[in-house]
């Protein structure tokens, strides 16, 4: 930020996306809290009285001197930006210099200002042109009060155009909410007709902000990832491939939480929600045979970029922007969100001792009720097991029983898991069958009969090799490799015939050639499944979106089982 309040000068303004700022109750709060945290504020308040069309945004940011007060609401005029070059160099989340000029236009307008390291602040009163009417000392901490009252007041007919006072309202709600999210690290308190409305706690990344607006959210049910990459190389600008751009994502798990609409999946760029429908489209891609169907995940994705590849006059709300690169940043959120969603030791929560799950394992153990197999596992097999999983980036995944003949007790230092075996196999089978379709020939083709034209075309599109064979009967002579031995080979060819693109033949396949629940395993073949599961792409969930295991983690089973009580205190002694 430069020295003071500036008019911009005729051709910088003729640049800049013009349009009216002010439209709304929630266009107030929005423009008012930019400037606060413009400011570089901490602690913002926000206060409304729709009944009154007023709004007041109190903040503690660097605050302005009586000559910046009296210049703030001169159309154009902004300590932000200066000259053309720096519209392509805009940090700060205002810099058109047109907001408190237009609040005074269409309301009125009142700011109270400190500026940090001043004794005293001034309360300035503009009029409907933005120049200062009354001016008077007032006593105050450093930090800026804006009020804004009367919107519409002499605009009756703008009045009746706006929604309900009640729908402003959630609008202001929800617009402030989606400035939390870029901003985590502030303090918001926001008040409605002089009572506290919603309050949100500060955090250290938008991880911390969600579970505070989606109450069904809870913090573990997210998980967060900062990715920092290089700025791709750009024309004109030259130079910019050394500077670094930050990827902050936060996503929520697949088996714990989702969305019935696509409301969740939000883009933001350097400090602003915006529209990026390419980058909310990777993102549900990204998510896809993850989720259930028709459902939608959570996911933000915050680009901070050098600001050279952003252009933000799109739209006057600044709601939509022109992103360079496109496809470049396209890459980077899908691989970040398979990094999330990768099984990864850094993920999980803190170790204590991974001795307690094995007393623990030890109690279960004698006291019967699962089907421990131990004996079945050689120490050879036992052995090779630890080096496998020695990988690093692997969890120290191990395989001690089955349970019911369906899910596999699997201990790791930091806790233990309950896999069900079915789908964590399907899974696996999903991820090979879509890196390596295959269709092989059958020694002895399948003959079907009484096909209908869109069962055959279905075959045809899936690249089955599909030919009359008599009266209502045709011979198939190829069929999906995993499928190909198959006793029940005819009745999954069948199914896929029902339709469905090659990714549902792909589902259906696997879950088909999957290994049965109540199907007894080996400890060393449930030691191949898990280490196969673990690396697959999207562990979490089947290509139907069921949650594949349940974790138990120390630090929850230390809670579960009070192990923090002191004995001595808790048997009251
Ligand atoms: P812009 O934000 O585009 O610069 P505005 O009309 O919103 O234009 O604000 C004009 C100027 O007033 C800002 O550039 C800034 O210098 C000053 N200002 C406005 N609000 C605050 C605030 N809360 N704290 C400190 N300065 C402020
Ligand atoms: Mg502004």
């Amino acid at each position: 930020m430069n020295s003071g309040i500036q008019t911009l000068p005729k051709e910088v303004v003729n640049l800049i996306a013009a349009g009216e700022v002010i439209d709304s109750l929630a266009a107030v709060v929005r423009e008012l809290v930019e400037n606060s945290l413009d400011a570089g504020a901490t602690r913002i308040v926000v206060s409304v009285w729709s009944e009154q069309w007023q709004v007041r945004v109190a903040d503690n940011g660097t605050g302005m001197n009586l000559t910046d007060l009296q210049k703030a609401a001169y159309p154009h005029s902004t300590s932000k930006i200066n000259l053309i070059d720096d519209l392509y160099k805009i940090t700060s989340l205002g810099f058109r210099g047109e907001a408190l000029h237009s609040m005074a236009t269409v309301a009125e307008l009142e700011i109270l200002s400190r500026l940090a390291g001043t004794v005293e602040g001034w309360r300035v009163e503009y009029n409907s042109q933005g120049k200062p009417t009354h001016i008077e000392a007032a006593a105050m901490a450093i930090g800026t009060v804006v009020t804004v009252s009367n919107l519409f007041g002499a605009w009756p007919v703008r009045r009746q155009g706006l929604p309900s006072p009640a729908k402003q309202l959630r609008a202001v709600q929800s617009t402030i909410q989606q400035i939390t999210l870029c901003h985590p690290h502030i303090t918001w308190q926001v008040q409605q007709n002089g009572r506290l409305w919603f309050a949100i706690s500060p955090g250290a990344t938008a991880q911390q902000i969600i579970p505070q607006i989606i109450r069904q959210v809870r913090h573990t049910d997210l998980q967060q990832l900062t990715l920092e990459v290089p700025t791709p190389e750009q024309g004109e600008q030259g130079n910019s491939s050394t500077a670094r751009s930050k990827i902050q994502l936060v996503l929520g798990l697949p088996d714990r939480c989702y969305r019935r609409r696509a409301d969740w999946v939000r883009v933001a760029m350097n400090g602003r929600l915006v529209r990026a429908p390419e980058l909310e489209h990777t993102m549900i891609e990204a998510m896809a045979k993850t989720l259930p169907r028709d459902r939608y995940p959570i996911c933000f994705l915050h680009l901070q970029i050098c600001p050279s590849q952003i252009n933000w006059n799109r739209h006057p709300t600044k709601a939509e922007v022109y992103l360079h690169s496109l496809s470049y940043w396209q890459e980077q959120v899908k691989s970040a969100i398979e990094q999330i969603l990768r099984l990864n030791p850094d993920n999980l929560p803190e170790a204590v001792h991974s001795q307690r799950i094995e007393k623990l394992l030890k109690v279960s153990e004698t006291k019967g009720g699962y089907n421990l197999s131990r004996s079945i596992q050689s120490t050879a097999s036992a052995d090779e097991n630890v080096n496998q999983t020695s990988e690093p980036g692997l969890i120290e995944l191990r395989a001690i029983a089955q349970v019911h003949n369906m899910y596999i007790l699997a201990e790791h230092p930091k806790g233990m898991w309950l896999i069900e075996q079915h789908i964590a196999h399907e899974r696996v089978l999903y991820e090979q069958l879509c890196d390596h379709w295959q269709l092989v020939p059958l020694e002895v083709p399948v003959i079907l009969n009484h096909l209908r034209v869109a069962q055959l075309e279905q075959m045809q599109r899936l690249g089955l090799d599909v030919e009359p064979f008599g009266e209502q009967m045709w011979a198939l002579r190829n069929a999906p490799a995993l499928l190909a031995s198959r006793d029940d080979c005819k009745e999954a060819l069948l199914e896929l015939s029902l339709g469905g693109d090659l990714q549902t033949a792909q589902v259906a396949t696997a879950c088909r050639s999957a290994i049965r629940n109540g199907t007894p395993l080996s400890l060393p073949e449930m030691q191949t499944l898990l280490d196969q599961w673990q690396v697959t792409r999207n562990p979490r969930t089947c290509p139907h979106g069921r949650p594949i295991y349940l974790s138990l983690e120390e630090s929850a089973l230390a809670r579960f089982f009070r192990r923090h009580w002191v004995i001595g205190k808790s048997h009251g002694i």
